[in-house]
């Protein structure tokens, strides 16, 4: 392809892109399809020769559309959201213009140290404090990784990167039965393994128990086990408990345990005054992670790591061939280092595009507006004689069921929660999630989405009702 079609091209897909936006409501939410059904659908052949940009531009609009579900769409209330923008999306085209591989700083000096500053500037949108560094992920499940890692060669004094785990302690890692999968895989990965995964127990409101955590240090510490990393979670995924941070800090300081945070959706909520208090004792924290990518209006994947000292990251991750040397090393900050993989995109150009098209108080106020509608929907379900709360709502999620009068019978409620959800999701009008919470089906509704306005939270409260009544 030569640049005259290419500029066709662009033009006709920024139409597509600005229509699909426009009619994003009319699609179905959540993906219709069956198992196989796009397969089906794609020769088992790759083409020999070249095929038409028109052609592909047809299929993909017939094969792949379909079976996409809309994640940008203001009727998506499922999981978290993987947020974009339109600011975001504008700075991913010129990303992909450039195509530029951002490992080092020499690579892309630009890409390096406007990542370096628009990290700064997260530190002070969400109160972070101004001592530390950070660096963009690709995800959450990343940068726990790299937090864990970090941890375990803190721990063993940076050898057991040269010679291996077997001659150390067995480590052991800390979080509450709530916490994400992210640090199962994690321990796996590292090496600690995942019957050295503590899951320590939680109170009333799904937060980790911080005397429990003591105790399980202790004791491990008894039983000649090496404890090496506790990972408390700000916005657990299933309730969006927040852990008492402070509580724990203290332990962690007492006992000298790295302490990692994961506040991969709520991490946002913090650039809100008003949400500070859950990083209360984030001064005794090591390392935090959030996903701009979830709640910050940056295209997937963006997630923020933040390190105490940047030294202990670095320690772990560094790697020096021959081919990788430069002459502006120790000067710059070579991410490669920073992370598992050399290969680096440049994310931080959307997070820039993002920070500066809504400016700070434009991020605050639809956090905000997120967040007075959950807190509408909230009011809703707490209202009706036929649906109920099942978690204390936190930020901009909250967990309800249908509980017609005179159902009482746990297994059945499960089962009518699950046709329910099953029906609305099924209904293309909006897609939602469950969860279980002390072994009960929960519907969540997280509202999040960059486009949800205050009417798309009101209709899926009609739908729900109107399927609801129906079943
Ligand atoms: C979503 C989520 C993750 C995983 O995020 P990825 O960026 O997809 O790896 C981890 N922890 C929590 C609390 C989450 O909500």
């Amino acid at each position: 392809m030569e640049t005259p079609e290419f500029r066709l091209w662009a033009h006709k897909f920024a139409d597509w892109m600005a229509d699909y936006y426009e009619n994003i409501e009319d699609l179905p939410v959540k993906s219709m399809v069956c198992p196989g059904e796009i397969l089906s659908k794609l020769p088992e052949l790759p083409p020999e020769g070249g095929e038409s940009m028109s052609q592909l531009f047809e299929d993909f609009q017939s094969i792949i559309l379909p079976g996409m579900t809309h994640w940008q769409s203001p009727n998506f209330f499922a999981y978290f959201p993987a947020n974009g923008s339109l600011p975001s999306i504008l700075a991913e085209m010129l990303t992909a213009a450039m195509g530029a591989q951002c490992m080092i700083w020499e690579t892309s000096p630009a890409a390096a140290e406007l990542e370096e500053r628009v990290m700064d500037w997260l530190k002070v949108m969400t109160g972070l404090p101004s001592g530390w560094s950070g660096v963009i992920q690709d995800t959450a499940s990343t940068a726990t990784l790299a937090a864990i890692l970090s941890a375990r060669e803190k721990c063993g004094f940076f050898s057991s990167n040269e010679t291996g785990l077997s001659q150390h302690q067995q480590l052991r890692v800390y979080c509450s039965t709530e916490t994400h999968s992210s640090i199962d895989k994690a321990v796996k990965i590292a090496g600690i393994g995942r019957q050295n995964l503590v899951k320590v127990i939680i109170d009333k409101q799904f937060r980790m128990d911080s005397e429990a955590l003591r105790s399980a240090i202790q004791s491990d510490i008894e039983l000649g086990f090496k404890p090496c990393c506790v990972v408390a979670t700000l916005g657990t995924t299933s309730s969006v408990s927040i852990d008492p941070l402070k509580e724990i800090a203290e332990v962690c300081k007492e006992l000298g345990v790295w302490l990692h945070v994961d506040a991969a959706y709520a991490g946002s909520a913090l650039l809100l005054p008003e949400f500070r208090w859950m990083i209360e004792g984030i001064d005794q924290v090591d390392s935090f992670v959030f996903n701009p990518h979830k709640w910050l209006f940056t295209n997937f994947d963006c997630s923020a790591y933040f390190v105490k000292d940047k030294e202990s990251l670095i320690k772990t991750f560094e790697i020096l061939p021959e081919y990788l040397k430069t002459g502006t090393r120790g000067l710059v900050n070579d991410y490669r280092d920073w992370g598992v993989p050399l290969g680096r995109r440049f994310r931080a150009l959307k997070l820039w595009f993002v920070i500066r098209s809504y400016g700070v108080e434009g991020l605050k106020e639809a956090i905000r507006n997120h967040i007075e509608y959950a807190c509408w929907f909230e009011t809703q379900v707490a209202e009706s004689l036929e649906f109920e709360i099942m978690a204390t709502r936190h930020l901009s999620v909250v967990c309800f069921r249908f509980h017609p009068k005179h159902k009482d019978d746990q297994a059945e409620l499960d089962r009518l929660n699950a046709t329910l959800l099953e029906a609305i999701n099924r209904s293309g009008k909006a897609y939602l999630t469950h969860t279980k919470l002390n072994g009960q089906y929960v519907m969540r509704m997280a509202i999040a989405q960059t486009r949800v306005k205050r009417e798309n939270v009101q209709n899926t409260w009609e739908l729900i009702k109107r399927i609801a009544s129906e079943l």
